[in-house]
């Protein structure tokens, strides 16, 4: 991390003699002041967008999963199938305590044409690891069921099956068998509770 810091400001202060290193742990805690530490939040802003952007992946992968292996339309009629309705809404995912929560979407029950979700993930989850991105992405799935099912409760009933069971079809049609396990562990552990939308 300071290796990278370092490096944008040589590449970037050309003639600035005065950047040493034992300032540069205060300069990142003082966000506040952006005139100093320029170049310093322009690297933190690039870890973030880093992090974002295997979450972007596990969104894509995500919204894929449930076009191969979902088969039911969107509870919105105004929709015909869950390809038009990801390409009418926006989503955005980020990492966040949701409480111990596994994950969690800003959904709006009474909205039915509700234009734009934010799906948060537990911090659990913030690192980029090939484990950690299969459950994230099956966390997705769920969540982006819930926006394509706002009608639906977790468990099913006899009219119609729950957000869980479809999660759990869908991402075993996918061959995320692995995702569910390790998921499945770590609500057993107590470190994070299941959804609780
Ligand atoms: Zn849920």
């Amino acid at each position: 991390m300071l290796e990278n810091v370092e490096y944008v400001k040589a590449d970037s202060f050309q003639n600035d003699p005065e950047p040493v290193s034992p300032d540069k742990p205060k300069e990142i805690q003082s966000d506040a002041n952006l005139s100093n530490v320029e170049k310093v939040n322009v690297s933190a802003v690039q870890t973030i967008e880093d992090s974002s952007y295997w979450l972007s992946d596990c969104l894509e992968d995500a919204q894929n999963v449930i076009l191969e292996c979902h088969d039911e339309k969107p509870d919105d009629g105004n929709f015909a199938d869950c390809a038009k309705f990801f390409a009418g809404k926006t989503f955005a995912v980020k990492i966040q305590n949701n409480g111990n929560a596994s994950g969690d979407i800003n959904l709006i029950h009474d909205m039915s044409s509700q234009p734009s979700y934010k799906i948060y993930i537990h911090d659990v989850f913030q690192g980029d690891t090939r484990d950690n991105r299969r459950m994230v992405t099956v966390i997705i799935i769920h969540q982006l069921l819930h926006a394509i099912h706002p009608l639906r409760m977790h468990d099913s009933t006899n009219m119609q099956k729950g957000i869980n069971k479809m999660e759990h079809e869908i991402a075993n049609r996918a061959s995320y068998h692995d995702a569910l396990l390790n998921l499945e562990s770590l609500h057993q552990s107590g470190k994070i509770h299941p959804c609780n939308v």
